[in-house]
């Protein structure tokens, strides 16, 4: 259907192509073995010039020795520090080209891979705080046992502010206590999931095991604070780092301000040009301004003597929607296939008998057959605020969505814990609870004097406050995923909740979430792991 257009090279230019694009004579093509910043400027130049991209490849990199392209690429591109010479040398080459596009979108044309090692939780979380553009990979706290000590101890961050301080001694003693727990409690709550749910003979012990595994770190997970050190990857663009590094200079942690200039230092090996402004007088700025502005606002705050907790709160209130959200939603359903004004096709949507409104919703609807099966952008008009007040745990997990609005308050133990009914059925609740006491009397103890390292100390299994707000589309996506049969029971339960909120106020628009499980399962992870038998045995590779 398109080669007819493609442009034909010599013999000697498809040689020389050849090695840096997936195919030489179709118009479909990807590039492969260039660096960022090669690939950067030639889409940049790209959007500026008639020509074939492969022919500004060759005409403007390959052939310019100015762009410094074999050494960047050739021979000594394969050394690393030779290629970061080449990459100095030819910065000039590659700032004309970048500044010449004169968008700040021309950072979104180079990525990278970084790995975040040993951070504490608090970083992590301010790295997961990035929206579009970054892609967080987690250690889980599902598939690995936290309690396994390194050479200097239990796995947790000891802040040198704290470290410093009169309450190190408490502050170690409880974060020991509380690992020594996890570790000295992972035995007995195995040993109780084994006999609640035995093997049947058609499940592999293996399947079984990792179920098992997997519920009895589900369980215990409360027990770790936020100091503990965890490893997070990142794939993203050079923009959605750039902010990255802006935001963690600008932190109230002087873990996340060592932690950004760590990777800037590393993101400049990769992705420099992608990344300077960060470092520049003007990223300087604008972690000044964010500050600045956080301080000012947390000062006009604090003048406001609110209670902090009420004995009205509840785990999940939906504060906040739109009531005209329906005529909206089915206006925009209508919208793409007609010639109307916005206002007018709204205007006669309002004035349609209940019924008609209805059979567009279902025609927009009833072809849904699994999640995957996204409703529509016109579900992006309702919008939904919640106020959720909920275990750390489930917190963090929720807080990995992307698309939505999500803004938390400082983690504390103020609003209390909450313990898994099956360590009360197993009998362990008061060593749990005593652990997670004594880091609270730490944690109460510290926050006066260290008001943002004192968080460190609190544990996952308190409650913490935070507001979402999201359109009905993500809400389609979040709460079908998140009240799936594996998932941990803290969120799941957080999704229903949603689900039943979204669906008092708006039930014609919540009526396509059909893949929502309201069912309790005892040990969630066994059916995906006998799927994942299942797979095996069919060779399946993707399992
Ligand atoms: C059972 C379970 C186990 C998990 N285990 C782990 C784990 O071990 N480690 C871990 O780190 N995380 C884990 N997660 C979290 C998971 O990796 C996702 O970060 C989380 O579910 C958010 O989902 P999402 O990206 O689909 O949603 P959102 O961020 O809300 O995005 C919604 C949708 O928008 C689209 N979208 C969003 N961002 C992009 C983008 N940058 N590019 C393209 N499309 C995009 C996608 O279609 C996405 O599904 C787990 C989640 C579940 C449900």
């Amino acid at each position: 259907m398109f080669e007819d257009s493609t442009e034909r090279f010599t013999p000697q230019e498809t040689a020389l192509l050849a090695p840096f694009v997936t195919n030489t004579d179709r118009p479909i093509f990807c590039l492969r073995n260039l660096p960022e910043v090669v690939k950067g400027a030639l889409f940049s130049r790209y959007s500026r010039s008639t020509r074939s991209l492969r022919r500004l490849l060759l005409d403007e990199f390959i052939s310019a020795p100015e762009s410094g392209f074999n050494a960047l690429v050739g021979r000594a591109g394969a050394d690393p520090a030779a290629q970061l010479v080449a990459a100095r040398e030819a910065e000039a080459f590659y700032d004309r080209v970048l500044i010449g596009y004169g968008d700040d979108s021309v950072a979104e044309l180079g990525g990278a891979h970084i790995a975040c090692e040993g951070v504490s939780n608090i970083a992590a979380k301010l790295l997961e705080d990035s929206r579009l553009g970054l892609s967080p990979l987690e250690k889980s706290t599902r598939y690995v046992r936290f309690d396994l000590p390194g050479p200097d101890g239990y796995a947790y961050l000891r802040e040198p502010a704290l470290m410093a301080s009169p309450y190190a001694a408490r502050f170690t003693t409880a974060m020991d206590n509380l690992f020594s727990t996890y570790g000295a409690l992972l035995a007995p709550v195995q040993t109780w999931l084994q006999a609640q749910f035995p093997r049947d003979p058609e499940t592999s012990q293996r399947a079984h095991a990792s179920a098992i595994r997997a519920k009895s770190f589900d369980l215990l997970r409360g027990l770790l604070p936020m100091a503990t050190r965890t490893n997070v990857g990142l794939f993203g663009n050079g923009r959605a780092f750039e902010y990255l590094l802006i935001k963690l200079a600008a932190a109230p942690f002087a873990e996340a301000r060592q932690l950004g200039q760590a990777m800037q230092a590393e993101l400049d090996q990769v992705i420099p040009a992608f990344v300077k402004r960060a470092r520049s007088e003007r990223g300087r700025e604008y972690a000044t301004y964010l500050a600045t502005t956080r301080e000012r606002v947390a000062a006009r705050a604090a003048r406001l003597d609110l209670p902090r907790s009420s004995q009205d709160d509840v785990a999940v209130r939906l504060v906040d929607y739109d009531p005209r959200a329906e005529i909206k939603a089915v206006a925009a359903m209508l919208y793409p296939h007609l010639d109307a004004p916005l206002t007018t096709v709204q205007e006669a949507v309002a004035a349609m008998p209940e019924a008609e409104r209805m059979a567009i919703i279902e025609a927009a609807m009833s072809e849904r057959k699994t999640r995957f099966h996204r409703p529509g952008r016109a579900f992006e008009e309702p919008y939904y605020t919640f106020d959720i007040l909920a275990d750390i745990g489930a917190y963090r997990d929720l807080q990995r969505h992307r698309v939505l609005t999500q803004e938390r308050q400082s983690f504390t133990t103020e609003h209390g814990f909450v313990v898994p009914p099956e360590l009360e059925a197993i009998g362990v609740a008061r060593t749990y609870s005593a652990a997670l006491e004594q880091a609270a009397e730490v944690f109460a103890a510290m926050r006066a004097e260290f008001p943002h390292e004192a968080q460190y100390a609190v544990p996952f299994a308190f409650r913490v406050r935070w507001r979402v707000k999201l359109n009905l589309r993500e809400a389609y996506h979040l709460i079908e995923l998140r009240s799936a049969r594996q998932g941990h029971p803290a969120y799941r339960k957080i999704a229903r909740a949603m689900f039943h909120e979204i669906s008092a106020v708006h039930p014609a628009l919540a009526r396509g979430m059909r893949f929502v499980d309201q069912h309790d399962y005892g040990l969630e992870r066994l059916a995906a792991e006998q799927r994942l038998d299942q797979k095996r045995q069919r060779g399946d590779q993707t399992a």
